[in-house]
């Protein structure tokens, strides 16, 4: 048993049952005589690791047949200029959602390929909130939408999944493009209302240096820009199972483990009940107290990252130290922000967060 519990915003706390096994199958995988990352990426034993964690990520998130899933690298980062590489198609121009510093990312990238068009925004409410749907104005002829799910740095996450066919302008039939890097598999979704959601695995389900893409499959026909390189089309890799080059292999194998995991834990629905009950008790604790404040509308308030402020900003440096005192660590804010972020993925126990909210509930006490 560690004696830490770890706040960070990514690369992220991973299950320790999944960090067990790795312990234990890291000289010799099931008797192969080879620890995973001294496997071909061809050979039969990865190739039934990949396998693996693929299938047990379709039954988790119910993927439908038609949907591809790719193991890429370059992080989600890259997928920002992916998307609109493969995805801009004839009409060279799309739509984006903004709500915060990653969907201002994925525009500023996007804008280096073609026409981006905001179709809704929350700057003016200081990036606190998700804008409605009815708020979205979406240009007919954008090749797709893209949204980010969950912004890691504002603790914004969106409650609902935009539904297209009930936006306003006919716009039923674009796909919606979802970043999805900080809230995958926290909650049973509903692949079938995308075209293509990416997610960096080191927020949620595995170690940093992989980034899973599921992409339905008619988006493989778009042409993407001309003269892109191979490794940067989707189709290569999907022709490819994810094989045309080497994958991250460890990556991949601790990702299958925690697919694993999950399972065993009761699915997205059982982890989505764990989430609730984790979020809730640094919020209640937040909005029942005048010494911590949490700048976030309620109904858009992340149960991933949670940011929070003290009343006075110059007990920061020692809410910190104590936090840290108590095995509390990384808990302090991006440095865009300032104040607290707790960061409370899948894999962080119940206790984790109890152990957060009697430190605070306590610090209050001595210092309000
Ligand atoms: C962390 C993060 C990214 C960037 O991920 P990298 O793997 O570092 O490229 C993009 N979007 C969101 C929502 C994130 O949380």
């Amino acid at each position: 048993m560690r004696n830490i519990y770890n706040f960070s915003a990514g690369p992220a706390v991973l299950p320790e049952e999944v960090l067990e096994q790795a312990r234990a199958e890291m000289l010799d995988w099931h008797g192969s005589g080879m620890s995973v990352m001294e496997m071909s990426h061809r050979g039969k034993e990865f190739m039934s690791i990949a396998d693996k964690a693929e299938s047990d990520m379709r039954e988790l998130a119910a993927i439908p047949a038609n949907y591809k899933i790719l193991f890429l690298q370059g992080g989600a980062s890259s997928q920002f200029a992916m998307v609109p590489l493969n995805l801009l198609g004839r009409s060279g121009k799309a739509d984006y959602v903004q709500t915060g510093q990653w969907s201002e990312k994925a525009v500023g990238e996007a804008k280096n390929f073609g026409s981006i068009h905001i179709a809704a925004s929350s700057e003016s409410d200081g990036f606190n909130s998700v804008p409605l749907l009815a708020q979205w104005r979406i240009s007919t002829d954008a090749a797709y939408v893209h949204y980010t799910s969950n912004e890691t740095i504002g603790g914004v996450e969106f409650q609902w999944t935009p539904d297209l066919s009930a936006a306003e302008g006919d716009c039923k039939d674009i796909p919606l493009v979802a970043d999805m890097s900080s809230n995958f598999l926290s909650r049973p979704l509903d692949v079938g209302k995308f075209g293509l959601i990416y997610a960096g695995a080191q927020k949620n389900v595995g170690p940093a240096g992989l980034v899973v893409v599921i992409i339905r499959e008619d988006l493989l026909d778009v042409a993407p820009l001309s003269g892109i390189p191979a490794m940067l089309r989707y189709k290569t890799h999907a022709d490819n199972a994810s094989m045309y080059n080497t994958p991250p292999t460890y990556a991949i194998y601790i990702m299958g483990l925690v697919m694993e995991w999950l399972k065993r834990q009761g699915g997205l629905v059982a982890i989505e009940q764990r989430n609730i009950a984790k979020a809730r008790l640094i919020y209640d604790l937040i909005d029942g107290s005048n010494f911590y404040r949490c700048p976030v509308n309620r109904a858009d308030r992340s149960r991933m990252n949670i940011p929070f402020t003290l009343r006075d900003p110059s007990l920061d440096e020692i809410f910190l130290k104590l936090a840290q005192t108590r095995g509390l660590i990384q808990l302090k804010g991006h440095r865009s922000v300032g104040g607290m972020r707790a960061s409370i993925y899948n894999a962080m126990p119940l206790e984790g967060v109890q152990a957060l909210a009697n430190f605070m509930q306590e610090f209050e006490k001595n210092h309000a």
